[in-house]
């Protein structure tokens, strides 16, 4: 077989260089010739014709209040964030949905001390009102799965500095994140993909 199926790799994440593998499907090239994952999925370096793509991994969706949803963060504002909801109750989707998360009730922080965009997060679905549906990070167990770098979008790293927990290793900016409590948890991540035994 010229094909071979590696890893699962988030929205953001480096896969190769323009050198070894063109971009495919699901993926796209950085100015630097940098080949990222734009989709949730595994990964297949087409040997043949030298091709890395991404395919995500999905099933039917019907989303109800009580579930819990892997999402991604599109649109941030003081007080409330848009959500693409990739998946649910550890399955991903067939269609994305959108959600809106709003800050934790009574604080008067801003949201972007919790999250940032194209942070991958778990969330709980509050309600469902005429479609438009409310998720919530604000429990323990919920939170940011992933968090990207506002400043120069590469993935954090979990780290423990002052009232900081993340830290971007590429351009060194400290940031603070409502995070699970596994962050960047693979296991968890591959479940999510339906791929554990
Ligand atoms: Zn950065």
């Amino acid at each position: 077989m010229v094909e071979e199926k590696q890893q699962i790799a988030l929205p953001g994440e480096k896969l190769c260089v323009l050198e070894e593998f063109l971009s495919g499907k699901g993926t796209k090239t950085s100015v630097d010739g940098t080949v990222f994952a734009t989709v949730i999925g595994r990964v297949v370096f087409d040997r043949k014709r030298r091709e890395v793509h991404v395919e995500a991994v999905k099933e039917p969706d019907n989303i109800a209040v009580g579930d819990i949803v892997l999402g991604e963060v599109k649109e941030l504002q003081t007080r409330s964030a848009v959500v693409k909801i990739l998946g649910k109750n550890g399955k991903l989707l067939k269609h994305h949905r959108t959600a809106v998360l709003l800050t934790k009730q009574g604080s008067k922080e801003s949201l972007g001390r919790h999250v940032s965009v194209g942070d991958v997060i778990l969330a709980k679905v509050t309600s469902i009102i005429s479609g438009l549906i409310n998720i919530s990070i604000w429990e323990p167990g919920l939170g940011v799965l992933q968090a990207v770098c506002d400043n120069c979008g590469s993935i954090m790293t979990c780290v423990k500095k002052d009232k900081y927990n993340v830290y971007c290793p590429k351009c060194r900016k400290f940031d603070t994140r409502k995070m699970v409590n596994h962050y960047g948890n693979e296991k968890k991540l591959l479940s999510w993909l339906g791929l554990t035994s």
